[in-house]
């Protein structure tokens, strides 16, 4: 496995690769859910490229950026077992040698849900998806469904531009108790943990709502009444959304939804998604 850099030393690696490149793009505080993208990644392709990225563009200056965990080291000894062939783990200053002027407007779905308290957070993901796209052309790319409007919106980037390339979505990893995976759980307190098993449950008591044939309103009450129940836990939001678009789905719909989340445990903010099936 091969650590490189810069640009430059990115190309030039990349050129040397023979056969199908597969891509995924992790922030570092690597943990089992992006190894889970890793193995699709490994299965599907003959090389897989990743890049480890604190990306600035996408915090806010009230965001977590400076103490967001950077674990290079311990990134690096769980990427070697997994097969990979290149990890992509610049500074700031070699991916953003200036700010860049030119900008991708990410469109309306970034602002609502995540985009509503993040506004600028979609347009620096894609930012930086579109960049390291032009500097890996990878066949494949690999994405998450833990981060679903992130997924839904590169989706939609790569289809509105034509970018050469096939997205591919790996389901949510979660601890044994339920709890998803994410570098922010490391910032919970022991009770803040526990709080956290609210979100997973609440998911559960959507989908065991959702069995008993409640409507899309009905289902969304039972969810957050579960996470208003634990007192440790401030909801942002709770919707059950069109799966594909986004979008707010009519108290009557029928067929799959997607029930999305995100709160508060006490100063970390955490989302959470499961599809469910409302008939
Ligand atoms: P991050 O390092 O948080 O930017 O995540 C990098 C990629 O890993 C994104 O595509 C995430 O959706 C994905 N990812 C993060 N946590 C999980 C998880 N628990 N299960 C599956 N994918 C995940």
């Amino acid at each position: 496995m091969k650590l490189v850099k810069t640009k430059d030393e990115l190309r030039q690696s990349v050129a040397k690769l023979d056969g199908s490149v597969a891509l995924v793009m992790t922030m570092g505080a690597l943990h089992e859910g992006h190894l889970s993208l890793v193995h699709a990644a490994k299965e599907a392709a003959d090389h897989v490229v990743v890049s480890i990225f604190v990306n600035p563009l996408q915090f806010a200056p009230n965001e977590d950026f400076d103490a967001y965990p950077r674990t290079l080291e311990a990134d690096l000894a769980l990427l070697a077992p997994a097969g990979v062939d290149l990890v992509f783990a610049p500074e700031e200053t070699a991916i953003y040698p200036r700010m860049p002027l030119v900008r991708i407007d990410p469109g309306p779905v970034a602002k609502i849900l995540e985009g509503k308290t993040r506004p600028t957070h979609f347009a620096g993901v894609l930012q930086i998806v579109h960049k390291v796209f032009n500097l890996v052309r990878p066949d494949l790319a690999f994405f998450g469904q833990k981060d679903a409007q992130q997924l839904a919106l590169i989706r939609t980037m790569v289809d509105d531009l034509d970018m050469p390339l096939e997205i591919r979505a790996v389901p949510i990893k979660r601890e044994a108790d339920g709890l998803a995976m994410s570098s922010r759980n490391s910032y919970l307190s022991a009770a803040e943990r526990k709080d956290a098993l609210t979100l997973s449950r609440a998911l559960v008591r959507g989908r065991e709502k959702a069995l008993t044939g409640a409507n899309v309103t009905q289902i969304e009450a039972a969810v957050r009444d579960e996470l208003a129940a634990c007192s440790g836990v401030k909801i942002d939001y709770v919707e059950l959304v069109d799966p594909a678009t986004f979008l707010a789905l009519a108290p009557d719909h029928h067929g799959s939804a997607l029930i999305v989340l995100a709160a508060w445990v006490g100063n970390t903010r955490l989302i959470d998604n499961c599809e469910v099936q409302v008939d």
